[in-house]
């Protein structure tokens, strides 16, 4: 590596203010430094052409790899048990990078139905008009996933629980159909989080994730990865270069320092929501409580086969309907009123006024979304706390 040569005495300040001495490897840091750059000192022309030509480069330009964000990567692959990850710049990128990268025109999709929502506009509108057509089918059905496979359908495409109503897949059968029938099977493994639920174990292709969510899990980063198979990183790396959405170096270090504590922080989102999910039940102004942790969610017995645990996600459902669900919302003192999830913090959302506005009541209807459905990321607080909160608000509706 050429020297940084820090010669003083001779330069110009306007030049002494822009040379700085490089930081020399002698020190051995236990956090993962943070690689804050643009670009990298090569030793000769050689070497930057030789780069060019690499897959994933770490020591030439960012945009290619950089080595903050190559270690998020080898973590990332390992907790979900892939050959490979990609880091990128939003969950959506990660899906998108996916799409435009695995898909060609004249492709097909089978989806299912309850995705987050600008996954499911992505998929619909913008690749529409690339000549990518999609098909939504119940995503509790894995027969519905054979019977929607077409001569040139190329992909399944599921996230298991479901937004917002924490409906499950059966990600053993359904990337078994995938195999058999010759398609890719992608997972969006957000609401679950690798400690909760590896589908690459399950026969799954391609996971993805928001890391803005469980696995930074401090609400103070946007940021995706993706998992899979050397070939297919070798693919999509491509697609994400061209595309553009790299993770900064940065948000990628915050994730890292995120992620040191997925593993106590998940226990407790695992123990909370169960405790507040049953302490939902018995409230009068609560018809009903969507957890796949709960032994009356529909599909109990494929949650304890496929989730060592169930994550910090409740749904349930008002008696009072849309105006209720409003009201409660804006009751809450310690529960906070924002969109997102899996962060430390509880958040509470209701989809027909909120994500879900546009919808009239029927239209919620048809897409599985009572019109008093309430939306709640349980975070690590005292979860007695938490029930007092909610119990106060929920008392506020009679
Ligand atoms: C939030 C979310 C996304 C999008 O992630 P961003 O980081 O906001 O781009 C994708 N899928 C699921 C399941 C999500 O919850």
């Amino acid at each position: 590596m050429p020297d940084a040569k820090h010669d003083h005495g001779s330069r110009s300040i306007a030049t002494r203010t822009v040379h700085h001495p490089v930081a020399s490897p002698t020190s051995y840091p236990v956090a993962t430094p943070l690689y804050q750059t643009s670009t990298f000192r090569v030793a000769d022309a050689a070497t930057i052409a030789r780069y060019a030509e690499q897959t994933q480069p770490q020591a030439y330009y960012t945009r290619w790899g950089n080595p903050t964000i190559e270690v998020l990567e080898k973590v990332l692959a390992d907790l979900e048990g892939g050959q490979k990850c990609l880091a990128l710049a939003s969950g959506m990128a990660a899906v998108t990078t996916t799409l435009l990268g695995l898909l060609r025109p004249g492709d097909h999709v089978v989806a299912g139905s309850s995705l987050y929502t600008a996954t499911t506009e992505f998929l619909s509108s913008d690749l529409a008009e690339l000549g990518i057509s999609v098909d939504f089918v119940d995503p509790t059905d894995p027969e519905a996933f054979a019977r929607a496979v077409r001569k040139n359908t190329r992909m399944f495409y599921v996230e298991t629980p479901t937004n917002p109503t924490l409906q499950l897949t059966d990600l053993a059968a359904v990337c078994r159909i995938a195999d058999e029938t010759g398609n890719l099977a992608v997972v969006d493994n957000t609401f679950a989080s690798p400690y909760n639920q590896t589908p690459l174990a399950l026969g799954a292709d391609v996971v993805i994730h928001s890391v803005t969510k469980y696995l930074s899990g401090h609400t103070d980063v946007i940021g995706g990865c993706l998992v899979t198979d050397a070939e297919t990183a070798e693919q999509l790396w491509h697609q994400r270069t061209m595309l553009g959405g790299c993770i900064d170096p940065f948000a990628a270090w915050l994730v890292l320092r995120g992620v040191k504590t997925l593993a106590v922080r998940m226990q407790r989102h695992n123990d909370n929501a169960l405790a507040v999910a049953e302490a939902l039940r018995s409230h009068p102004a609560v018809s009903r409580v969507l957890y796949p942790g709960l032994a009356s969610h529909p599909q109990y017995e494929l949650a304890q086969r496929q989730m060592s645990g169930f994550g910090g996600m409740i749904a349930f459902e008002l008696a009072g309907g849309r105006a209720a669900g409003v009201k409660l919302v804006e009751s809450t003192r310690l529960v906070v009123l924002a969109v997102s999830l899996g962060g430390v913090e509880t958040l509470i959302e209701h989809p027909a006024s909120m994500s879900h506005a546009p919808l009239s009541d029927e239209q919620l209807r048809r897409a599985g979304i009572p019109p008093g459905l309430i939306r709640l990321s349980v975070g690590i607080e005292d979860p007695d706390d938490l029930i007092a909160d909610l119990w106060q608000a929920l008392d506020r509706l009679s």
